[in-house]
């Protein structure tokens, strides 16, 4: 039949509001606080959106059935730069932006008109995303809703912010951050396009002296100042002749560019072509020799300064450019220098001579200064060096310190005597700010910063992270990677919605920063929204004391007018409901919220209140391909819902991967979804709740299974693998049931209704999270009167597995199977099938030989002589061959059927299979199956096959 998803999902949602079944409040149970990063409303949500909030939802609901008391709120995050730009965009009449904003996203015209007041961008896109969110089915208790632009969220920033500062961990200084020249903003992640996060590189730049010019080159390996004999120059390119604060420089026009941001005073005087340099000499700062400039190819202007010392023992590149131009043509005055350089060799490491960079080299088999395979020479080199190698001689005063740990300290050296100045670069350039300026990297001065450098600061989230469960477990090297390099960080910005810096009024706090500990917010923003707490009056005393259990009621009570007892109920929600049991988001947000979520919490919150748990999951492909507006591949979540149905929505986007792959959406697997669903729909429809008496193999055998499903579906959800839960639910129980099904056809029953409704109202109970509409319809078809999304997850109980049912059932479906694989070899029509199952003692040898093998012993000679040692055993020298064979098949099983065989000794091959084959092997094969054991007297053995008979692989006889 075909589901009306609409007018299901409607009844339901409608249903779950009116008993507010999702508003949670501190009760006796246990808690579970699970929450996702809140959306940013510039845009409505797309497929893509829907899928960490899905994969929370599952999460919610799952522990709502386990019992827990789960609160699962949702806010929106209005502050930040991009719907400023937005704005800014609709004022200027973009037609592509107001084209998509119609067309895509079905913005009607008055509304698009409002947009050019940013406030009013955010309030439309949020009620839109928020009422896909209600269609979607998330269970959150929308009581607690938010916006960080409300007033007592401000508030609360203040504080946090207020409190970052007390603790030192806010400081003033100039630090460098992404920056977009043309909105005079720093940028970050949420700023760029296609949300990249800034990343810097500091080379150091070497100051050679040309005259009363400097020329600086830009190096990772200041070390390296010991072994320069070159410079290398692009003769193509201009270079421009700077003023940098007191000093006249030679750069490439990019680098040139790249310092005016970096806090120095730049003017320019004029151009000099690289030409002009090639074959004069500069002199090398301390070691005050005298070395040439030489023109090389590789040299790029965008890079550094254009311009760069060679190192010919160390570095692949400086080496082979040095062989190249040994090759050409050069007039005779620069051949005669090119001649007698020669490389100095600086750095001492185990499996090297004395010129790496040459061994490098000629082991890529590099073959001029293009060749892309130098970067992986150079790699190896660098890596070799930088981990083993020692300072040479050489090298003065650094002499025999390892490399690793000679780079600060010469760094220091050098830019003390002033041979040496910094260069930032963004490592990751380009990078695009959502206006189309590219970014830079900027020095702000006397600017506010987190201070995420402060070492006892990471080592106490580096406990935190250890302490925590990071799903998939994968990730958590990813955490230590950011937390590794992460430095401070600008908190502030000068334009864009927010609140502003406390004690600095021209500065609002930005969008990574004031989004970082707002799942305790959660806790009071129902006494926001309920009237009790309002701006007014809020002051650090009532934060203290809600979140920090600091100071007196009385007092707070004095400076807010809220009643001692509301104040104390606030703390006690709080107190209730912290810390966070389960972070959802995705995986772009693990080297920003993520991590700044971690940093803020253990620098307010005392360890208690750390969080407990973080979850990250990839993003969502279509058809295989990135979404994207140019792709013209994006479909808007309320659109898809419209069309297909949020159930099926929910579960193509679940079961085509697991957390940190990319999920690939597709309408093929939405209608394939949809059938399945019908299916199990119907099916309930169908089944009445009925006695379940007298149970028959199959029927112990399936419910069994259904045991084991249960614990293998509960286990998977527990580690938010619901790829593989829902698998199990839908699809790879299917066989087991047609299989039952089968049996009980074959044998005419008509009393298998009620182990049927059994067990398909534990698969709907299960299903019900992640198809919350469509569980609840089946559920109602299946006749209870509660909801099941209130109702309890069906609970495994390893009583009602029966081990030596499924292990019996496992032998008559696997001795079908053989008789099919006969017949089908064979081409035969059989007119007689004789079965034959082994001797007691056959039995008897093989569960003490499982008993061994899972114990860990596999040994055929060992495995033989304890058999041999046992009396009750011993006659088994006899038959050698068989203990070899059965030690092969025991191994051949999963462990898990190897333990239901333990657990289940003493089982009677004969008579369950002379019960049970008959009915279902006629219907199978079209005649009787007589079945005897191997020692059986009078036994019909005409061809002598019985005693090839083996514990679980009886004989077979066909004629
Ligand atoms: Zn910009």
């Amino acid at each position: 039949m075909e589901i009306k998803w609409t007018e299901i999902e409607n009844k339901w949602r409608s249903r779950w509001i009116e008993n507010k079944d999702f508003e949670t409040n501190p009760n006796e149970k246990q808690k579970k606080f699970i929450t996702v990063a809140y959306p940013y409303p510039n845009s409505p949500q797309h497929i893509g959106h829907g899928r960490t909030y899905t994969l929370a939802d599952v999460h919610a609901r799952f522990y709502r059935m386990k019992g827990y008391n789960v609160l699962f709120p949702m806010a929106f995050h209005y502050t930040g730069t991009p719907i400023l730009g937005m704005a800014k965009r609709v004022e200027a009449g973009d037609a592509e932006l107001i084209e998509n904003l119609k067309k895509l996203y079905s913005v009607p015209e008055e509304s698009i008109k409002t947009f050019v007041e940013p406030v009013r961008i955010a309030d439309y896109f949020h009620e839109e995303i928020k009422t896909g969110m209600i269609e979607m089915g998330y269970s959150i208790d929308w009581r607690r809703e938010f916006t960080t632009i409300d007033p007592v969220y401000s508030k609360f920033i203040e504080w946090q912010i207020n409190t970052l500062r007390e603790k030192s961990l806010i400081v003033q200084g100039n630090h460098p951050v992404g920056w977009c020249p043309k909105d005079q903003n720093p940028v970050s992640q949420h700023d760029t396009q296609g949300d990249v996060e800034p990343d810097f590189t500091e080379y150091i730049l070497i100051k050679f002296k040309y005259g009363d010019y400097i020329i600086p080159t830009a190096t990772l390996r200041p070390e390296t100042i010991f072994g320069v004999v070159n410079l290398w120059i692009n003769p193509e390119i201009v270079y421009k002749k700077i003023t940098v604060d007191n000093e006249k420089w030679i750069v490439s026009k990019e680098c040139a560019y790249k310092l005016e941001f970096l806090d120095k005073k730049i003017s320019y005087d004029g151009e000099i072509v690289g030409s002009e340099l090639i074959g004069e000499t500069v002199t090398v700062p301390h070691r005050k020799e005298s070395i040439v400039m030489l023109p090389a190819s590789f040299v790029e202007s965008e890079t550094g300064t254009g311009m760069v010392m060679s190192v010919p023992a160390h570095a692949p590149f400086d080496y082979q450019a040095l062989e190249d131009i040994k090759k050409t043509n050069l007039e005779s005055e620069l051949a005669s220098k090119v001649s007698k350089i020669v490389p100095i060799s600086i750095i001492e490491t185990e499996g090297y001579g004395d010129n790496p960079a040459k061994e490098a080299v000629e082991k890529f088999r590099v073959t001029s200064q293009n060749d892309p395979k130098l970067e992986e020479a150079t790699k190896e080199v660098y890596g070799k060096e930088f981990y083993g190698g020692k300072l040479k001689s050489n090298t003065e005063q650094f002499s025999g310190i390892k490399v690793a740990y000679a780079k600060d300290t010469i760094k220091e050296w050098l830019i003390e005597n002033k041979y040496a100045d910094i260069l930032l670069e963004l490592t990751n350039a380009p990078i695009k700010c959502r206006c189309g300026a590219e970014c830079v990297v900027k020095v702000l001065n006397n600017q506010w910063f987190l201070n995420y450098g402060d070492k006892e600061w990471k080592e106490l989230a580096i406990k935190c992270f250890d302490q925590m469960s990071i799903l998939p477990q994968e990730i958590k090297s990813e955490f230590q990677y950011v937390i590794g390099w992460l430095h401070e960080r600008a908190c502030a910005r000068q334009h864009g919605l927010g609140t502003k810096l406390p004690w600095d009024k021209d500065w609002i706090v930005e969008s990574l920063s004031d989004s970082v500990i707002y799942m305790a917010y959660y806790t009071i923003s129902k006494f926001v929204n309920n009237g009790t707490v309002i701006a007014d009056n809020l002051s650090k005393e009532f934060f203290d004391y809600i979140f920090l259990e600091k100071g007196d009621v009385n007092k707070v009570a004095d400076i807010t007018k809220i009643p001692i007892n509301t104040i104390n109920e606030i703390k006690k929600e709080f107190q209730y409901f912290y810390p966070v049991d389960s972070r959802h988001s995705g995986r772009d947000l693990v080297p920003n919220h993520l991590t700044f979520f971690v940093l803020n919490h253990v620098a307010i919150f005392p360890e208690k209140n750390w969080p407990k748990e973080i979850v990250v999951n990839g993003s969502v492909l279509m058809d295989g391909s990135k979404m994207s507006k140019s792709m013209g591949n994006i479909i808007p979540l309320r659109k898809a819902i419209q069309d297909y149905g949020a159930d099926p929505i929910r579960l193509a986007i679940i079961i085509s991967a697991e957390l940190l792959q990319d999920a690939d959406f597709n309408m093929e697997s939405v209608s394939g979804i949809q059938n399945k669903l019908e299916s199990l729909y119907d099916e309930c429809s169908r089944l009445k709740p009925d006695k379940i008496n007298n149970l028959e193999a199959e029927d112990r055998w399936i419910l069994s299974k259904t045991q084991r499903l249960v614990s293998e579906v509960t286990a998977a959800i527990e580690k938010m693998r619901l790829r593989e839960a829902l698998h199990h639910v839908l699809f790879s129980f299917e066989s087991d049931l047609s299989w039952y099904n089968k049996r009980a056809k074959a044998k005419n029953r008509e009393n298998i209704s009620g182990v049927l409704h059994q067990i398909n109202s534990t698969r709907v109970a299960m299903l019900s999270p992640f198809a919350p509409h469509i569980a609840e319809e089946m559920w109602e078809k299946l006749g209870y009167s509660e909801m099941v999304s209130t109702s309890s997850w069906p609970e495994f109980s390893k009583d009602s597995l029966d081990a030596s049912s499924i292990q019996s059932e496992e032998l008559l479906k696997s001795t079908i199977d053989d008789v099919a694989n006969i017949l089908k070899v064979t081409k035969m029509t059989p007119q007689k099938i004789t079965i034959y199952t082994a001797d007691s003692f056959k039995s008897k040898i093989y569960y003490s030989i499982l008993e061994k093998v899972m114990a860990g012993q596999t040994n055929m000679g060992i495995v033989m002589k304890e058999l041999i040692a046992s009396p009750e055993t011993a006659d088994v020298k006899k038959i050698p061959d068989f203990v070899q064979k059965t030690i092969k098949d025991i191994l051949s099983e999963p462990t898990e059927i190897r333990e239901t065989k333990l657990q289940s000794k003493e089982f009677d091959e004969k008579n369950f299979l002379s019960r049970e084959l008959s009915d279902i092997g006629k219907k199978e094969f079209g005649v009787k199956i007589d079945v005897f054991s191997e020692s059986d007297e009078g036994i019909y053995d005409p061809k002598g096959k019985a005693r090839h008979a083996r514990p679980f692989k009886p004989a077979i006889l066909i004629e």
